[in-house]
């Protein structure tokens, strides 16, 4: 059995992923997303929401698809997923969301948490610019207008990338409610195998 590890509420984790690891995202309480950040090993390559929907031409990602690197190779490739939607609109929440939409300073916020892991791995922590916010729920309706919902993902549901380069790897449990389902921040965990 792989090692679940734990990341708190608000909080992140960085890991290491070889070429052919597999990485499980877990939601273990259910209705949690989270954001994650990929860079080559090697430094060159870094994730790419525009490269993404240039090869994969959609914005809902689920098994079969692949997360694309700026240099135009894939990085991981989405081999189970248990939930079906993800965001990789939406950048990173960071200390200026929170002041200038709600008021609030000195929040916890996936930027910071990437950007610590990264460096945590000895890896250029910018540019950093959007992460794959797994398990987040956002429709577009008609007119092109963003609905955040609350995540489909219930307790314990879980899904899995493949690394296809030697990868850094950085991991964030989101602190935005509205990203939530509008509740409390909760845990994420994650097992490499
Ligand atoms: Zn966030």
């Amino acid at each position: 059995m792989p090692q679940r590890k734990l990341i708190p509420p608000g909080h992140g984790d960085g890991l290491c992923l070889s070429r052919g690891q597999h990485l499980r995202l877990i939601d273990p309480e259910g209705g949690q997303s989270g954001d994650l950040f990929a860079v080559s090993l090697d430094g060159r390559q870094r994730l790419s929401n525009g490269r993404t929907f240039d090869f994969g031409g959609t914005v809902y990602l689920s098994a079969g698809n692949q997360l694309w690197s700026d240099q135009s190779e894939p990085l991981l490739t989405i081999v189970a997923d248990e939930v079906g939607r993800h965001d990789f609109l939406y950048a990173p929440c960071n200390d200026d969301m929170y002041r200038k939409q709600y008021g609030l300073t000195n929040h916890r916020n996936c930027f910071s948490s990437l950007t610590e892991a990264l460096r945590t791995l000895g890896v250029a922590p910018l540019p950093l610019p959007t992460a794959f916010n797994f398990f987040m729920n956002v429709d577009i309706d008609a007119n092109g207008k963003l609905h955040i919902r609350a995540p489909k993902s219930r307790a314990g549901a879980s899904m899995v990338l493949r690394a296809e380069l030697d990868l850094a790897i950085a991991l964030s449990a989101c602190p935005a409610s509205t990203c939530n389902g509008g509740g409390a921040t909760k845990p994420l965990a994650y097992e490499v195998f």
